[in-house]
């Protein structure tokens, strides 16, 4: 038999033990970092068993790939692909059609300022290209889908495109949603502290550690410098802007957001930034606001009580909305 200061120092030590290694398994973090839709997606995820954690994250780059696969117009025989292909009717996946609505929601908020139905004004610039070239105002206008409908007509599955005219082109939301999708997955798999950042497209589950998740709006002219933070839980923060993907011709940039109306990248703006619960929300509403420009774009933000945000207008000057004022931490 022990005696007892003995024992009692033995359970001291044992207590203190057991503490210091939950308080070390608690602490792990695993980044990885996959190409996924042209752009650098970054995952991190915060738990106490590194395996699990990097199979989560394995699985939720998997998850991206397979939104990539079935949103992307450039995918044979996606269901996006088969739409483009033919006038007439076809079946499309739920998930396509859920994604569909939201957009349709926000294209009618915007006023038509967010369209899915812009492929052909993409491809005449060839901006995701190495020969990117600025179209003529005919060879726009060729293109340019009817502005007042929707880009799909859709009766439960079943979907058409409204005009032979719209290319869709799901590229102004489908990485907030693929983003979604990557997050719904590390939650199945029992985390609750994860991060996904596809390109400025960052979505967070729950916090880091004890604290908020703390992210960083990207500046639009100071390429790796931040505009500001913001901390946030269980919410996403999206940014368009004119820097993401463009060239310059005769001392003027051209960029990969484009207003329906005319087929030119939108002026209004060189960035929007959205906070919403959902990334896939916040990405349609970035490029809405993006195309609408300062004024209506804050209108537009103002109105949907769920979402806030802020726009740096084309002369620079920053525009927050209300709810955000108080969260941003300038730098
Ligand atoms: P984002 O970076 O989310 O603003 O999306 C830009 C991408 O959305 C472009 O590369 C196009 O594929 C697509 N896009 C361009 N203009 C629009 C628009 N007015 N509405 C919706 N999507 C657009
Ligand atoms: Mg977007």
């Amino acid at each position: 038999m022990l005696n007892r200061p003995l024992s009692l120092l033995l359970v001291i030590g044992l207590g203190l033990l057991l503490l210091w290694s939950q308080r070390d398994r608690a602490a792990s973090e695993v980044t990885r970092t996959a190409l996924i839709m042209g752009t650098l997606v970054e995952i991190k995820a915060v738990g106490s068993d590194e395996n699990k954690l990097e199979d989560a994250i394995n699985n939720a780059f998997d998850v991206m790939r397979r939104v990539e696969a079935e949103f992307s117009p450039q995918v044979p025989n996606s269901a996006i692909a088969r739409l483009n292909q033919t006038a007439e009717t076809s079946e499309i996946p739920s998930s396509v059609r859920d994604l569909v609505e939201l957009g349709e929601q926000v294209r009618l908020e915007s006023n038509g300022a967010f369209s899915m139905a812009l492929g052909g004004v993409k491809e005449l610039w060839a901006i995701e290209t190495e020969n990117p070239q600025v179209p003529t105002r005919e060879q726009l206008e060729a293109v340019l889908p009817p502005l007042d409908s929707p880009a799909l007509l859709l009766d439960g599955l079943i979907a058409r495109r409204s005009s032979t005219l719209v290319r869709l082109d799901l590229g102004g939301i489908a990485k907030g949603y693929a983003v979604d999708r990557a997050l719904e997955q590390l939650r199945d798999r029992g985390l609750r502290s994860a991060s996904v950042n596809a390109g400025g497209d960052i979505g967070v589950l729950g916090g880091h550690a004890e604290r908020p998740w703390r992210i960083g709006i990207q500046h639009p002219r100071k390429q790796g410098e931040l505009l500001a933070t913001l901390e946030a839980r269980d919410q996403a923060i999206v940014t368009s802007g004119d820097y993401e993907r463009y060239f310059e011709r005769d001392g003027r940039r051209y960029h990969h957001i484009f207003d329906p109306r005319s087929g030119q990248p939108a002026s209004g703006c060189q960035s929007v930034s959205v906070v919403a619960p959902s990334a896939a929300l916040a990405d349609a509403l970035a490029t809405a606001v993006f195309v609408l420009g300062p004024e209506a774009g804050m209108r537009l933000l103002e109105q949907r009580s769920e979402a806030e945000g802020l726009i740096v207008a084309a002369n620079g000057e920053a525009i927050v909305s209300s709810g955000l004022k108080e969260r941003l931490q300038w730098r």
